[in-house]
């Protein structure tokens, strides 16, 4: 089986349950409390490990999180190239209102101090065939997907957060673009150019719950992968448990349609659990599960 690589943030998520969203200058106690591992990169890792392939994180966290390294590792994810970094380790404070309303604050932190030096060194032992796979919350994405085309590796990216520069600055290397359906819209509207103008061989939009669609831009074809209807009581993670997903379908040489269906499969299986990284489920689970 071939390689996950995923350069990628880290985050630690912090819950904060309050009776409502504060108001500016407002002083709220709050009510309970949780911490998590989170960040769109550890998601993702966490997602194509739980699926069962190999998968190397490529990423930094600051001081006084070893925790994060080991929850990682306990999901089977390979950290050795995971860097200390002097800033501290990326954090998203999430204040959940008692209706369910929440506001999120995050610091990249760490996430952005990735060193070129160390990305070049951690792939000059990836092989040609490997996957690499990309989000919007570090930097260095351009180098590294530049690196890993000229490897020939397959490059998986997620536009998300979104942002039409950082998208245009990797769409010359990557194989494979993932986008939500808003994603979709965005990038139509800021480029003016359909999904099917863009120069880039594959195109996934996810659409909710309804599924997922293939789009092979050069042939014009294009595959949906339907929905599957579940009790949905926690969206969050859904995209990254579908990406990771997917490049561990792609590294076990599933075809398109096979991989989007894996992909589907689990993350229709993460929307029924609360939480992130630590709710996607297992290769057993989505085998196990009967829709
Ligand atoms: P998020 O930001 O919530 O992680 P996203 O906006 O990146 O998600 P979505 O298109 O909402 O991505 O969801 C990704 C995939 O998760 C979908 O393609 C689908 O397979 C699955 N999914 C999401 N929501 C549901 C749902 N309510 N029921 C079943 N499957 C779902």
């Amino acid at each position: 089986m071939k390689t996950v690589w995923c350069l990628g943030s880290i985050n630690i998520d912090l819950f904060y349950d309050v009776p409502h969203i504060p108001a500016p200058g407002e002083t709220l106690a709050a009510t309970g409390y949780r911490e998590g591992l989170g960040g769109k990169g550890a998601n993702q890792s966490v997602a194509a490990a739980k699926a069962g392939a190999p998968v190397c994180h490529f990423g930094a966290i600051g001081a006084n999180s070893e925790w994060v390294i080991e929850r990682l590792e306990s999901y089977g994810v390979d950290t050795m190239h995971i860097a200390l970094s002097n800033e501290p380790t990326g954090h998203a404070i999430i204040n959940v209102a008692s209706d369910g309303e929440n506001a999120i604050v995050i610091l990249p932190g760490a996430n952005r101090t990735l060193d070129e030096k160390g990305l070049k060194a951690a792939l000059s032992t990836a092989q040609s065939g490997d996957l690499l796979l990309l989000q919007n919350e570090t930097n260095l994405q351009p180098e590294a997907a530049r690196i890993a085309s000229e490897i020939g590796m397959r490059v998986l990216y997620s536009a998300a957060p979104f942002d039409a520069e950082a998208i245009r600055a990797v769409l010359p290397y990557i194989d494979v673009l993932l986008l939500n359906q808003v994603e979709a819209e965005q990038l139509q509207e800021s480029l003016e150019q359909s999904l099917f103008e863009l120069s880039v061989s594959h195109i996934v939009v996810t659409l909710g719950a309804d599924g997922a669609r293939w789009i092979s831009t050069q042939s014009g074809d294009s595959t949906e992968t339907p929905g599957i209807k579940v009790e949905a009581v926690d969206t969050t993670g859904a995209g990254d448990t579908f990406a990771g997903y997917l490049a561990a379908g792609l590294a076990r040489d599933f075809r398109p349609a096979e991989a989007m269906a894996f992909a589907g499969r689990a993350a229709a299986l993460k929307v029924t659990k609360r939480g992130t990284a630590d709710a996607i489920p297992t290769l057993s689970e989505v085998e196990a599960f009967k829709p």
